[in-house]
């Protein structure tokens, strides 16, 4: 894959970049492990002062940032703004908080036979960090503000199409004072991230991405006893009931659907409503996808701009196309509109069976599938069908109902009446093909620490 800009809205490439060399791939480890040895050893006060400048300036340059990514990968120009802004926020969260989420723990020195126990968390080294482009920004900063808190230094390989936020990282931190080598890009292609996990001075690797891509990475990790995080794709349910305001749960259906043009891990995918409001769930959910509106990502009017590339195009084309030919029915969208750029429409498909490969595969675009079923007992098995265990969503007014969500859906995490989304305050991660580990608030911060015991005898 080129490391290339390729503007989705267009199809023209606009930027190539070349891959480093090997050398410059050992000059930049050679630096990590170097800045490591003193980063280390900074105080959370002063990470926070940098952390708040790299705040300061996303706030700053939100036009210009967003601007770069709606370019790199089609997201509106008003997404790309929320998100800049977001990270800004993330960055604040971090600098407050990292230090009480890393604070010693205290034990039963007496339990122990000890004058003083405790446990102390520590920054564990250069940690590797492989990104997708989706969300280009907010991706990459949940990994870097809380390991760049924690004391770690940070090494990027970000998603190929995306070379110039990934440039803007390693450039935002060194702009917000710290140290050089504390965060640093390398533009190198997937086959070449082997190499540096395997590299001693690299001792964790975080990947957000494929389950191919993640398990790859996570066999060689495993293959050098290196810890790694893994955050992966997802078939989120959303789930309606008959007690739900189904007006309320349309609206926000459409933007869980189509949120970020319909390419996120925790976008709600499968539709899954109760005979009894089934009929008009499906009219007010049908309505809505088919208002949303299709163009420029630069336009402020657009609800919904290009996917990221051809060969997400081409996915969402063979994916319809699957279930259309076993006997789906398109109730909106499912035709790609003439012209330049990577346009797929809001799409909703019912009549979905096991057969199809929408059942159980991730529709990483705005193509919605819908279901009816008798019972809440049919609704979680259905919603638990897939390999993915990342997000999931139900609606509901009934307190029983709440509680057999929250206890039996098969997901890292569970939104009653509203759509998954990531908040620097709750855990983010999934479960089975979803991946291992947190992200964001004390969890994610701690993955990359090591908790070291301390015993003092009498
Ligand atoms: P992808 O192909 O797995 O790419 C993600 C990153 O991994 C890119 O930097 C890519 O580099 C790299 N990569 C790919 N294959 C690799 C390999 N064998 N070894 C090492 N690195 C490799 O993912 P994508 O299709 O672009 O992104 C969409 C996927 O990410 C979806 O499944 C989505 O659900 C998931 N996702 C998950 C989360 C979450 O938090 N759970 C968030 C966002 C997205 P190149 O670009 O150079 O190939």
């Amino acid at each position: 894959m080129p490391i290339a800009t390729i503007n989705p809205a267009t199809g023209v490439t606009e930027r190539t970049f070349e891959e480093i060399s090997d050398q410059e791939v050992e000059r930049i480890l050679a630096r990590a492990a170097a800045t490591f040895t003193s980063y280390r050893t900074t105080s959370f006060a002063e990470r926070a002062a940098w952390m708040v400048g790299a705040a300061e300036i996303l706030e700053d340059e939100v036009d210009r940032v967003a601007n770069m990514m709606t370019t790199e990968m089609g997201k509106t120009l008003a997404a790309a703004k929320a998100e800049t802004l977001k990270c800004a926020k993330a960055c604040r969260y971090f600098a407050e908080h990292a230090e009480s989420f890393l604070v010693d723990e205290p034990a039963d020195a007496g339990a122990v036979g000890a004058a003083a126990a405790y446990a102390r968390w520590q920054p564990l080294g250069p940690v590797l960090a492989v990104m997708p482009w989706n969300f280009p920004l907010w991706q990459a900063m949940r990994f870097a503000a809380p390991a760049l808190m924690a004391g770690n230094v940070g090494l990027l390989k970000h998603a190929s199409n995306v070379p110039q936020t990934a440039i803007f990282m390693q450039e935002l931190f060194d702009r917000a004072g710290f140290p050089e080598g504390a965060f640093q890009t390398m533009l190198i292609s997937a086959p070449r991230v082997e190499a540096v996990i395997r590299d001693d001075r690299v001792v964790a690797v975080t990947l957000t991405g494929s389950g191919p891509a993640g398990s790859s990475v996570a066999s060689i990790a495993g293959d050098v006893v290196k810890k790694s995080v893994l955050e992966l794709g997802g078939s989120d349910p959303f789930i309606v009931m008959p007690t739900a305001d189904l007006h309320r749960a349309a609206v926000v259906a459409t933007t869980a659907r189509c949120l970020n043009n319909g390419q996120s891990c925790i976008a709600a995918k499968r539709f899954i409503a109760h005979v009894g409001v089934a009929d008009e769930f499906e009219r007010l959910f049908v309505e809505h996808m088919s208002a949303q509106r299709v163009g420029d990502p630069m336009d402020a009017a657009t609800d919904i701009g290009p996917l990221a590339s051809a060969q997400q195009q081409r996915d969402m084309v063979d994916l319809v196309a699957d279930a259309v030919a076993k006997g789906a029915t398109v109730l909106c969208g499912g035709v790609v509109p003439d012209g330049k750029g990577f346009y797929y429409p809001p799409t909703v498909l019912t009549g979905i069976t096991p057969a199809m490969r929408l059942h159980t595969e991730e529709a990483f675009g705005p193509v919605a599938t819908l279901y009816r079923v008798g019972g809440i007992d049919e609704a979680i098995e259905l919603a638990n069908v897939t390999e993915f265990g990342l997000g999931s969503n139900a609606w509901t007014e009934d307190p029983a109902e709440r509680e057999r969500f929250v206890t039996d859906l098969a997901a890292g995490m569970v939104f009653i009446n509203g759509n998954t989304t990531s908040y620097p305050e709750l855990p983010f991660g999934g479960i089975k093909a979803s991946g291992y580990g947190r992200e964001l608030t004390a969890h994610g911060i701690r993955e990359f620490c090591n908790l070291k015991s301390v015993w003092v005898g009498q």
